[in-house]
């Protein structure tokens, strides 16, 4: 008989991050209070329904105030969190290694017309390491 012993592992069990709740939250108060001003233009005047979106606005504000101070609570901790913190933040983008220029296509520059090489099809073998 084969015999074996238990080994602790460690999986990931996905769920749902409360910052992405309060993200939903937001988008449908902010919704329906939009959607309450536009009622109370025909039905009570135009004041009430400024107040109305300025007050759904406000709720908003709160609700993705929530979700962000969740999310760098979270990201101090080391923890995972869903979505991200509003702000500038770093994205990658392709250049051309002859002009500079941003590359739209993966073809050819826009900029120069240089013909782009795929940096893989150098060495097609080197990808078993
Ligand atoms: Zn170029």
């Amino acid at each position: 008989m084969v015999t074996a012993s238990a080994i602790p592992k460690r999986r990931r069990i996905n769920g749902i991050a409360i910052e992405s709740i309060l993200d939903f939250a937001a988008l449908m108060v902010l919704f329906l209070g939009v959607a309450a001003s536009t009622w109370m233009i025909m039905s009570s005047g135009l004041y009430s329904a400024a107040l109305t979106t300025f007050g759904a606005f406000l709720n908003w504000l709160l609700f993705r105030s929530l979700a962000e101070i969740i999310r760098l609570l979270k990201r101090n901790g080391g923890l995972d969190y869903a979505g991200r913190v509003s702000g500038s933040y770093f994205d990658d983008i392709l250049s051309c290694g002859n002009c500079g220029a941003m590359l739209r296509s993966d073809a050819f520059c826009d900029g120069c017309g240089a013909r782009l090489i795929k940096p893989d099809a150098d060495n097609p073998n080197d990808d078993d390491g």
